[in-house]
């Protein structure tokens, strides 16, 4: 059994369902803070009896040590609370809940005897990238708490493997796009703040004004550059993480994205391609702690993982917008 933290969530669901896709059984834990009911009933009506959801908190000491009784093969951890501008004006509920969160399951792994974890961490980790791609052995300055919260977790990390022999794989996302092939589950979050849901509802026309945050940087069009992965290739690397821990590979980490950056203007234009619609955009201030261009060199998970993104932007946006209008049903 595999034990998926914060699968209620956008990525959690998606590694989840895949896990289920190939026959896994799965828990998932999830404190529905931020993720959803919801996606959990379409987990269980797609997995059956091979799901099982358990209402906790990493917070609980006592939650967490009592569901890894059961012992699960492996941890994939993504419950965290992700929202970089919301860790700069919150830092104390981003370290209590990311950081402690993550400790208290760390130490339940080790009462336990659960000793693989894969993890889900992030570009934020490098911050203001010095070098474009960024590839793994880029210094590690986070420039805002969300990024500094999972760097810390993966220094703890560090630490559980020498001293307890807890091994990890930490994946580091880079800007994470779609949805499921079959719309089952997508992104969905509340307030949304990401650029490619955030573009779709505005097809919608709820009153929702879209914003282009900064035309001034130093990239091909003066918009932000970012590397769009796809869901489904980034759920992909999670299984195969799972396996090198699994065939014993030792403590690693690895970049995940596609090498490819794609303006916040281009963005914009795959988006009208894929909706035919004539979606307006009001140009604006930059938002704070945006760098300019993050692009992820992803050859050490090509290489060690046999990992192999498959998706383009355009596929992503095409799932992110069935799920979109899948989702203007629901709420
Ligand atoms: N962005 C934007 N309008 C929005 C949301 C995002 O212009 O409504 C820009 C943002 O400033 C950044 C890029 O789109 O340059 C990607 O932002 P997102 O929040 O999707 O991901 P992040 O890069 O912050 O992880």
């Amino acid at each position: 059994m595999y034990f998926v933290t914060g699968g209620a969530g956008y990525i959690g669901s998606h590694c989840a369902l895949e896990l289920l896709k190939q026959g896994y059984e799965v828990t998932v834990f999830d404190n529905l803070s931020t993720g959803h009911t919801e996606t959990c009933n379409i987990l269980k009506s797609f997995g059956g009896s091979r799901f099982n959801f358990i209402k906790g908190d990493l917070l609980k000491p006592d939650d967490i040590n009592n569901a890894l009784k059961a012992k699960p093969e492996a941890i994939i951890h993504f419950a965290a609370f992700s929202q970089v501008g919301e860790s700069v004006k919150e830092p104390a509920k981003y370290y209590e809940n990311n950081v402690i969160g993550s400790l208290n399951l760390l130490n339940a792994m080790k009462k336990n005897e659960v000793r693989k974890i894969v993890f889900s961490s992030t570009a934020a980790i490098y911050g203001e990238p010095i070098e474009v791609p960024i590839s793994e052995t880029h210094p590690k300055n986070p420039i805002n708490t969300y990024g500094k919260t999972k760097l810390m977790i993966e220094n703890i990390m560090d630490d559980f493997d020498l001293a307890y022999g807890i091994k990890s794989v930490r994946l580091r996302y880079f800007n994470v796009a779609g949805a499921d092939s079959n719309s089952l589950i997508g992104e969905w979050h509340n307030p949304e703040t990401h650029l490619i849901p955030n573009i779709l509802k505005s097809t919608f026309g709820k009153d929702f004004q879209l914003k282009i945050f900064g035309t001034d940087y130093n990239t091909k069009d003066g918009t932000c550059v970012r590397d769009y992965i796809n869901i489904e290739d980034l759920v992909s690397a999670h299984i195969l993480a799972l396996n090198y821990l699994e065939n014993g590979g030792e403590t690693n980490f690895f970049n995940l994205g596609t090498k490819e950056g794609s303006s916040v203007t281009e963005v914009l234009n795959t988006c009208r391609e894929v909706t035919e619609k004539n979606i307006e955009a009001e140009y604006t201030e930059r938002r704070a702690g945006d760098p300019a261009c993050l692009i992820a060199d992803n050859s050490k998970a090509k290489k060690i993982l046999n990992w192999t993104p498959k998706k383009t932007l355009k596929d992503s946006i095409k799932t992110a917008y069935n799920w979109e209008k899948k989702l203007q049903t629901i709420i």
